[in-house]
C-alpha cells in the first residue's frame, strides 16, 4: 500500500487575482512537507493565472462538463481547464449535486472526461443530515460510490472525497469513529468494484477541516487526506492542515 496523503483546497466561488499571493505562500510552505501532496481547486477564471504564478502547486478546477466541446453555455470542458493549466478537477461536489441537480451518472461521466484528457479526478460523495439521522448514511454513500466511480478508476488518477453534506461549512464534524466506519465502508465498496486497485485509491475526508481538528481527522484509519473549503482560502489556515498530514 503506497498511499501518500493528499490535502486539497476548494476555493468555491471565492478568490481573485489579489488572492494569488496566498497560493504562493501555500506552495512555499508545502515544499517543506515533501511527504504530502498539496493541490488547490480554484474558480475557472483563476486557473490560468494561478498555474502561471505558482507552477510548483497543483492547480485544479472545481467542475468540468462531461463533453469535450459543444453547445453548453457557461460550461468548461476537461480539455479547456487542462489548457488553462489545471492538473485535476473536483467532480460531484455536494453543492453541485444540490444546486445543479447532478446525479451519479453525470459525476461518473465528468470523471471519465478528466481521465480522457490525462487529468486527475476528486470524486465527492456524502450523505445529508436527514439520511444520517435515518440510519442510511452508509447505504447512501456506498451507492454514490457505485454510481459515480469512473470506468477504469485507479489510484493513479482518481481519489474519492467523503464529505458529509451537514459538515460542509458548518463547523460540525463527524466523530473519528464515524469517519473510520465510513471510510472503511467506502474502501470495501471500492474493493468489490475494482479489486486490489482499491488499496491504491485515496479516500479524503472533507467537511469543516480546520487547523484545530486536522491532526485527529487526518490520522483516522483509511483517511488519506482532506478536501478543505473555507480553511484553504488563506495560507495561515491551510498550511497547518498540510503540516498535520505530514
Ligand atoms: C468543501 O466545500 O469541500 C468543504 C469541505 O468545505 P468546508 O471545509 O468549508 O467545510
Amino acid at each position: 500500500m503506497t498511499r501518500r496523503k493528499l490535502v486539497a483546497g476548494n476555493w468555491k466561488m471565492n478568490g481573485s487575482r489579489a488572492a494569488l499571493s496566498e497560493l504562493s505562500a501555500i506552495a512555499d510552505a508545502a515544499a517543506g512537507h515533501a511527504g504530502v501532496d498539496v493541490a488547490v481547486a480554484v474558480p475557472a477564471t483563476l486557473i490560468a493565472p494561478a498555474a502561471e504564478a505558482v507552477p510548483a502547486l497543483s492547480i485544479g478546477a472545481e467542475d468540468v462538463h462531461a463533453a469535450d466541446q459543444g453547445a453548453h453555455t457557461g460550461c468548461v470542458s476537461a480539455a479547456m481547464v487542462k489548457e488553462a493549466g489545471a492538473r485535476f478537477s473536483i467532480v460531484g461536489h455536494s453543492e453541485r449535486r444540490a444546486d445543479q441537480g447532478e446525479r451519479d451518472a453525470d459525476v461518473k461521466a465528468k470523471a471519465e472526461a478528466l481521465h480522457r484528457h490525462g487529468l486527475h479526478a476528486i470524486v465527492c460523495v456524502g450523505e445529508t443530515l436527514d439520511e444520517r439521522e435515518a440510519g442510511r448514511a452508509e447505504a447512501v454513500v456506498t451507492a454514490q460510490v457505485a454510481g459515480s466511480l469512473p470506468q477504469g478508476a485507479s489510484g493513479e488518477w482518481c481519489a474519492i472525497a467523503y464529505e458529509p453534506v451537514w459538515a460542509i461549512g458548518t463547523g460540525r464534524t463527524p466523530t473519528a469513529d464515524d469517519v473510520a466506519t465510513m471510510h472503511g465502508a467506502i474502501r470495501a465498496k471500492l474493493t468489490a468494484m475494482v479489486g486490489a486497485e482499491a488499496a491504491e485509491i485515496r479516500i479524503l475526508y472533507g467537511g469543516s477541516v480546520t487547523p484545530d481538528n486536522a491532526r485527529e481527522l487526518l490520522h483516522v484509519a483509511d483517511v488519506d487526506g482532506a478536501l478543505v473549503g473555507g480553511a484553504s482560502l488563506t495560507a495561515a489556515k491551510f498550511v497547518p492542515i498540510i503540516a498535520a498530514a505530514d
